[in-house]
């Protein structure tokens, strides 16, 4: 090529580099047995169709069909006019991301730049125990976290979401444990960028996650509630559409060792956030954090992200006589500056400041200027205020 050409075309694939980083820049827990209120789903939820096709990786899921959508979720066009909730250049760009090579171009150059810039990890990290059970969560990329789970009887280990290869067999080689299997909550490179690599080193660890995601090297599909054991270790998978509309998160059963429940919940829920409705309208991502909501109070959240003390800061604008939010707050901040990591919390807690499970609280209402409608279904206007509440974190930039 020649070099002035060459020249235009690098500046091109900067430009778009800068844009599908600020567009993925913000991909952020309610009482245990409390499903009377949490579990009503409303019939009729609707995801966005969108091609499985992805020219990197050597595997490709079928197309997504209605056989495997949870029940009451049905598919509607991406572009249908005025269901979609992103803008027509969001749109162009994310599809870029998902569907072509640029998206893991973007991807590696992520990984890249991170190493540099955290060689030992963004955060400081260390492990949560159980009698038999060790979580280790692995700080990747600039704001991510891989989990590695290990049933420590007998040595073998399930990791989540291994965005960066490297750092995960690191992991696995300093615990000296067996990878068995990879649980990926969607597809977006930052979370299953490594499943290819780790495959490689591990020949019998398995890929799990929802055939409907597009999931690279995806060995085992799972459906909605299926179970998976590794070594003692049960772990349940729960159809979360909303961010993706193969979005999937993990339960680990606690009983068995006597804890708690831990969900994995990808970019379903945050410390005070939850993910961008990138494939999914307010409606299912709302059926899909009641679903996780209804795991009870005392489950552990391991979210895929670090982005607590931004989620906290916007929630505080919207709330500002929390007391809860306001201790949680002070808490995060103290550990952010000291890069120390703010996961878990519970659901319990997360249900006391994190907006986006506090639709249906009359001070949220007040403030975002939302009134339930005349014979406006209960979930319809808690739907419409997770909307609002989405629309003005997507529009918020972190001071
Ligand atoms: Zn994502």
């Amino acid at each position: 090529m020649p070099r002035g050409r060459r020249g235009a075309a690098r500046i091109a694939m900067a430009a778009a580099l800068g844009a599908l980083r600020g567009l993925l820049a913000a991909a952020g827990p309610a009482p245990r047995n409390a499903r009377p209120r949490w579990c009503l789903s409303p019939p009729g939820t609707r995801l966005f169709r969108q091609s499985c096709r992805r020219p990197a990786g050597p595997r490709s899921s079928p197309e997504p069909g209605r056989g495997g959508l949870p029940e009451g979720v049905e598919y509607i066009p991406t572009r249908k006019k005025g269901k979609n909730p992103m803008k027509p250049v969001g749109v162009a760009w994310y599809s870029l991301y998902t569907r072509t090579r640029l998206g893991y171009l973007f991807y590696q150059r992520q990984v890249r730049k991170a190493r540099e810039r955290y060689p030992h990890g963004h955060s400081v990290s260390q492990p949560c125990c159980f009698p038999g059970v060790k979580i280790l969560p692995i700080p990747v990329l600039s704001n991510n976290y891989s989990y590695l789970v290990i049933d420590t009887s007998s040595g073998r280990a399930a990791a989540i979401d291994p965005s960066d290869p490297l750092a995960v067999q690191a992991a696995i080689e300093k615990e000296g444990v067996t990878l068995e299997a990879i649980f990926c909550t969607h597809k977006h490179w930052d979370h299953s960028g490594g499943n290819a690599e780790l495959c490689q080193q591990h020949s019998s660890c398995k890929v799990y996650g929802s055939a409907l995601d597009s999931i690279p090297d995806l060995t085992s599909p799972l459906t909605d509630r299926e179970k998976v054991s590794v070594g003692c270790l049960t772990f349940q998978a729960l159809a979360t559409p909303g961010h993706t509309v193969g979005h999937m998160v993990y339960v680990l059963d606690g009983e068995p060792f006597g804890g708690p429940p831990c969900l994995f919940s990808g970019d379903l829920l945050f410390l005070s956030g939850c993910g961008r409705l990138f494939e999914g309208s307010a409606e299912t991502m709302l059926a899909s954090l009641d679903l996780a909501m209804g795991l009870g109070e005392d489950t552990l959240l391991w979210p895929g992200h670090e982005y607590a003390l931004e989620c906290l800061t916007f929630a505080s604008f919207l709330e500002l006589d929390n007391p809860a939010l306001d201790q949680k707050w002070q808490w995060v901040m103290q550990q952010r500056q000291e890069k120390r990591i703010t996961c878990p919390s519970t659901l319990g807690e997360e249900q006391t400041y994190n907006p986006f499970l506090r639709t249906h609280r009359p001070e949220l209402h007040a403030v975002l200027g939302l009134q339930q409608g005349a014979g406006e279904h209960p979930d319809a206007f808690r739907a419409r205020v997770l909307k609002e509440v989405r629309r003005r974190k997507d529009l918020y930039k972190a001071p």
